[in-house]
């Protein structure tokens, strides 16, 4: 028997629109332009009616927590789609998880594991939604959401919902195939059965882990760069002598030189400069040219000035007031 769907049927219009909101007050580098229209949709159905309705030349983004994500500091054109708590429920049936698209990841595998589920125990380390872990085919420790996905549904962008298999999906390292526009609301995972105590200490064991080795509490975005076949980015970054360079308030990680950090006060723009300036230096030191994982998306500012490198754009020195809210903690709710 299949677990049965969270989402409603089809109700009336349920759907919050917000034009110039914040992106920065939620992304984890708390940096970037507003969204031109920021929608909160509270079903699918919602969703997929607004979808129906819009210019199809309109661009969609959807986000999660913006855990893997740089937002141009000129801001996202068109519809910005963020998922509500409502959308965020995570049921266990006969062995499977279901959870919204807006849930985290740690909410995922703590479910699995008070169900005695194991091979989930990866997300509990990956700080983003499911929705975000399905468009990316998010990973650790070996395993990627492609070992674990049954099915997710997906709102197209013109606005049907439709349930697409992992086999679909297109699951490469760090990619889907999703089409630009299209939403996922809900996924499907499954594993093998386990203690839930072993499978519990297993996902402190990743905690610890994390801790000791990524910058959890800062503002950040993840793995910067895809690893490249054979190689590991960071010692590839590392030997170039990228650990710790700086850029305005942007900078590489001292305790992980695969993440970028915004010390403070940087602009996406910065941000983006130092990663291009990483990949330089990579390059120019083993020849390996490194792939960007984390998704950069948006317009630059129109008075920054364009450097040549790559698609990078120079920051002019425009200084950010205090980012809004407290950081995140990785692997909480946030
Ligand atoms: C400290 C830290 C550690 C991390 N460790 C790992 C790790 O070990 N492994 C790993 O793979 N990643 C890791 N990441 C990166 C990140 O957490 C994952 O990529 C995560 O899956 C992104 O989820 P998100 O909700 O934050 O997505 P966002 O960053 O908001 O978006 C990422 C991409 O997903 C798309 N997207 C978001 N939601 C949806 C949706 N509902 N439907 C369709 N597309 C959507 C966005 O359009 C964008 O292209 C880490 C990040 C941090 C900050």
């Amino acid at each position: 028997m299949s677990v049965p769907p969270l989402t409603p049927p089809a109700s009336g219009r349920g759907i919050k629109v917000e034009a110039g909101a914040s992106l920065a007050a939620f992304i984890w580098f708390r940096t970037g332009g507003p969204a031109k229209t920021l929608v909160r949709p509270d079903t699918a159905h919602d969703l997929a009616a607004y979808l129906r309705d819009l210019d199809p030349s309109t661009p969609v983004l959807p986000v999660g927590v913006g855990s893997n994500l740089i937002v141009r500091d000129g801001g996202v054109p068109g519809v910005v789609v963020r998922l509500p708590k409502a959308m965020a429920k995570v049921t266990v049936q006969d062995g499977r998880v279901r959870a919204g698209a807006g849930a985290m990841g740690i909410s995922v595998a703590s479910a699995a594991r008070d169900a005695g589920i194991a091979g989930l125990e990866f997300l509990r380390g990956i700080p983003g939604t499911v929705g975000g872990a399905v468009r990316m085919n998010a990973g650790a420790y070996g395993r990627d959401v492609s070992d674990i996905l049954v099915e997710a549904t997906v709102v197209t962008r013109d606005g049907s919902v439709e349930t697409w298999s992992a086999e679909k999906l297109g699951f490469t390292y760090r990619h889907s195939d999703l089409p630009a526009g299209a939403v996922v609301v809900e996924a499907v995972f499954s594993g093998t059965p386990g203690e839930p105590a072993v499978i519990g200490a297993e996902m402190d064991r990743i905690a610890a882990e994390r801790e000791a080795s990524q910058p959890l509490r800062s503002r950040t975005g993840g793995s910067t760069f895809k690893n490249p076949e054979g190689h590991k980015a960071w010692a590839l970054i590392d030997a170039a002598g990228c650990r710790g360079l700086t850029r305005g308030d942007a900078q590489v990680s001292e305790k992980h030189c695969n993440f970028l950090l915004n010390l403070g006060s940087a602009s996406s723009a910065e941000i983006e400069a130092l990663g291009e300036e990483v990949r330089d230096r990579v390059k120019a030191h083993s020849g390996v040219t490194l792939e960007w994982e984390i998704q950069r998306v948006g317009e630059y500012l129109p008075s920054r000035l364009r450097e040549g490198s790559g698609e990078g754009g120079l920051d002019t020195g425009i200084s950010h007031q205090p980012l809004p809210r407290p950081l995140p903690q990785a692997g909480g709710e946030q």
